[in-house]
C-alpha cells in the first residue's frame, strides 16, 4: 500500500513527521510526504488559483519519507501530489496527524479534513487523523501515529473505491483508551463567542474563540467517544451533497417563479 501523507498544521509539524516514521517503520506501507510551507488549520478547503505553486522537493537524508514542501493550501499538496509530484500512483490519502480534535462541525472548517477530501475527489479513499492534547502536556503523538498504522493496514482490502474516515484518537501516550467507537458528527462541544478588542493604533478589533458548550456530548456521538476517552471513527459522505428530500419542497416554488416568469411582467417585468 502507497500513501500520501499531508498535514494541516504544516511541514513543521512533529505529528507530520512522527507519523512520516511509523509509516516508514510498517511492512508492507510506503508513502509519500505533501505538506504546506505554513500552518493552515481551520483555512477548510482553500485552493490557490490566482498565483503560481512553489514546491521544493526535501533532501533525501534526514527525512523519514520522499517529501515535497508546497507554497499552497493542504487541498493544493493533495492535488500537485496526486497530479504532479509523485513519481507512482497512491492507495489513500492520509491527513494528519493534526495537533487537536476535529470534530462535529470542525469538519467543515478543517484543513485536515479538507486534504482527505480533496483525496477522495481524486477517487481515492482517505483518513482523516487528528488527536486532543492537552495544553501544556508535552506528547509525542507516538500513539495516534500507530493506530493510524493500524487502521491502514486493517482497511487495506477496502482500497478499491473512494470512501472518507475522520479519526479522532485521544491524547495519550500509551494504548489506556476506552474502546474504538464507529460515531455520528455531534453537535459541536463549544460555542461561538466573539470576543471584543482593541488593536495598538486603538482600533476595534475583533477575536473568533469558543468557550466550552454547557450542554453534556449526545450519546453516539464523536465528542461523547473523545470525551470518553475512545477512539473515534466517524466514516462521511463527501460526494452525495444534493439533498433529494427538499425536491418536494421546491416544487411549488418552481411553480409560482415559472408562472412570474410566464407573465414577462410583475419582478421581471
Ligand atoms: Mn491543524
Amino acid at each position: 500500500m502507497r500513501v500520501l501523507l499531508s498535514n494541516d498544521d504544516g511541514i513543521e509539524s512533529p505529528a507530520l513527521w512522527r507519523l512520516a516514521l511509523e509509516v516508514a517503520e510498517s511492512s508492507g506501507i510506503e508513502g509519500y510526504v505533501v505538506a504546506p510551507a505554513e500552518e493552515w488549520s481551520a483555512q477548510g478547503h482553500a485552493i490557490t488559483v490566482r498565483e503560481p505553486l512553489y514546491a521544493e522537493r526535501l533532501p533525501a537524508s534526514g527525512y523519514p519519507l520522499p517529501a515535497w514542501r508546497v507554497s499552497g493550501t493542504p487541498a493544493d499538496c493533495i492535488k500537485l501530489g496526486l497530479h504532479s509530484l509523485l513519481p507512482e500512483p497512491v492507495d489513500l490519502v492520509v491527513a494528519g496527524i493534526n495537533q487537536g480534535f476535529n470534530l462535529a462541525t470542525d469538519v467543515l472548517y478543517s484543513g485536515t479534513v479538507a486534504a482527505a477530501t480533496e483525496g477522495v475527489l481524486g477517487g481515492l479513499p482517505a483518513i482523516a487523523v487528528s488527536s486532543g492534547h492537552e495544553s501544556g502536556t508535552p506528547t509525542t503523538y507516538q500513539f495516534p501515529a500507530q493506530v493510524t498504522c493500524q487502521l491502514l493496514n486493517l482497511l487495506s482490502d477496502q482500497m478499491d473505491h473512494p470512501w472518507l474516515l475522520n479519526v479522532n484518537i485521544p491524547a495519550t501516550d500509551d494504548a489506556r483508551v476506552n474502546g474504538v467507537w464507529i460515531t455520528e458528527l455531534g453537535p459541536c462541544p463549544y460555542i461561538d463567542v466573539v470576543r471584543s478588542d482593541e488593536d495598538e493604533a486603538g482600533r476595534a478589533c475583533y477575536w473568533l474563540a469558543i468557550e466550552p458548550h454547557p450542554d453534556r456530548p449526545v450519546a453516539g456521538s464523536d465528542w461523547e467517544a473523545v470525551q470518553k476517552g475512545a477512539i473515534s471513527l466517524t466514516p462521511l459522505e463527501v460526494l452525495r451533497l444534493t439533498k433529494t428530500n427538499h425536491f418536494a419542497g421546491l416544487v411549488p416554488v418552481v411553480e409560482e417563479l415559472q408562472a412570474r416568469l410566464g407573465e414577462g411582467a410583475g419582478p421581471f417585468g
